[in-house]
């Protein structure tokens, strides 16, 4: 029976971490460009600006059925995409099944700081615009974290 327990916790942190890292794409797209995460609310194809429907936004799934391509104008979507909601999907996991016996309240946090991380480093990829002592803190702060939450165990 804990056997049967882990998986659904996995499973649910998986799909729940796909869906957050699915979000996460949107926060990278928009914000370095002064766009708002709420408006518009739909996700949309940069090329046709067509709006693209709900069985097309399936986290990792859609991305696989329709090849990296546009179901409109089959402009490619970048592997961006899949990689970054598998990532917070695997992390998300991981962070459930390793503090699975912690409160939840801990594993949220994690996730929030996790979520923060995946979209400081892909934009600090992408842009090469954020100063080096933001992510000198930033990561200092990681480590910190890091070390508190090992001093618990
Ligand atoms: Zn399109």
């Amino acid at each position: 029976m804990a056997g049967l327990e882990s998986y659904l916790v996995a499973a649910v942190a998986f799909v729940l971490g796909a869906s957050v890292g699915s979000f996460l794409n949107v926060v990278i797209y928009r914000v370095p460009r002064g766009g708002s995460v709420t408006n518009p609310s739909r996700s949309f194809c940069p090329r046709c600006e067509s709006t693209i429907p709900w069985y097309c936004n399936i986290p990792i799934v859609s991305w696989l059925a329709l090849r990296g391509k546009c179901l409109r104008c089959r402009a490619p979507i970048a592997i961006q995409y899949p990689i970054i909601e598998t990532v917070t999907a695997l992390a998300y996991t991981a962070t459930a099944m390793l503090l699975r016996n912690d409160s939840l309240m801990l594993i949220a946090c994690c996730w929030m700081f996790v979520s923060g991380l995946i979209v400081v480093a892909t934009v600090a990829c992408q842009r090469e615009s954020l100063p080096k002592s933001f992510m000198i803190a930033w990561l200092a702060t990681g480590a910190v974290c890091l070390v508190q939450l090992l001093a618990c165990r």
